[in-house]
């Protein structure tokens, strides 16, 4: 019922020759049509990946997006723009924007409602520090940033949001959350959705991110309310990627 998602967030990483060698290797991997696969490069090599994954099932991510469709915002990319290159998702509150660039809840949902006005499918990340993990504010913590977004949404709104877990105490460290650590927020944020929709919240895809690599991600896959992975590292190598994208079919 809820197709798995596995989405590869390059950050600021990746080559125009890593753009060449993915679409070579994709257009020969014969992927699970069970699957969608998304790839979310750095934004000047959008042009260069639609071109090289045009002839695969491979559809294209953005990192993040200005909640502005244009204006004075230098520096800045619209979602309208995203849209004029083929871009299909778009992270909002990824832990290093939250972090590094100080996106707060509001600016989170900006960006969110931005991407649905531009007709792209926003994935929302969301997760604890190591910090709150340890004073047992997981779920607090985490439910505080989905209802911060989704409570705000109309039902037709939500239904085009996924949500992704990625405790950040697991993101580029090696450290996995355990696959039984990651279900139980992943329950958690389902039961929270149902108590707007049931029916809404038994179809929201959600995905696990925080190291999932070719090794781990069939177990982590294997867990009833993980619907798919948000990839980082393991998402520059090819072939890892490409396993990963198996395991979820
Ligand atoms: C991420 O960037 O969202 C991520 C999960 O990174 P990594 O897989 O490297 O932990």
């Amino acid at each position: 019922m809820r197709m798995p998602l596995i989405a590869g967030n390059w950050k600021m990483n990746g080559s125009l020759a890593l753009i060449e060698q993915f679409g070579e290797a994709f257009a020969s991997a014969g992927l699970p049509t069970s699957v969608e696969v998304a790839l979310m490069p750095p934004f000047p090599y959008l042009p260069a990946a639609q071109a090289a994954l045009g002839g695969t099932s491979v559809m294209l991510g953005a990192q993040t997006l200005n909640p502005a469709h244009s204006g004075a915002h230098t520096g800045e990319v619209s979602g309208r723009m995203l849209k004029e290159f083929g871009v299909e998702y778009a992270l909002v509150g990824h832990s290093e924007r939250r972090q590094l660039y100080r996106e707060a809840d509001e600016a989170v949902y900006d960006r969110l409602l931005a991407a649905l006005s531009a007709d792209i499918r926003p994935i929302l990340c969301v997760g604890e520090t190591l910090e709150e993990r340890d004073a047992g504010r997981t779920r607090d913590v985490v439910l505080r940033q989905v209802g911060h977004v989704m409570a705000r949404l109309e039902p037709q709104q939500r239904a085009r949001v996924t949500i992704a877990y990625e405790p950040v105490w697991a993101i580029g460290t090696g450290r996995t959350a355990t696959p039984e650590q990651a279900q139980e927020v992943m329950a958690a944020i389902r039961e929270y959705q149902a108590g707007f929709d049931r029916e809404l919240a038994a179809g929201l895809r959600l995905l696990y991110g925080g190291s999932m690599n070719a090794g781990n991600a069939a177990e982590l896959l294997s867990q009833p309310d993980i619907d798919g992975g948000l990839v980082g590292g393991a998402s520059l190598k090819v072939d890892d990627f490409i396993a990963i994208c198996q395991s979820a079919g």
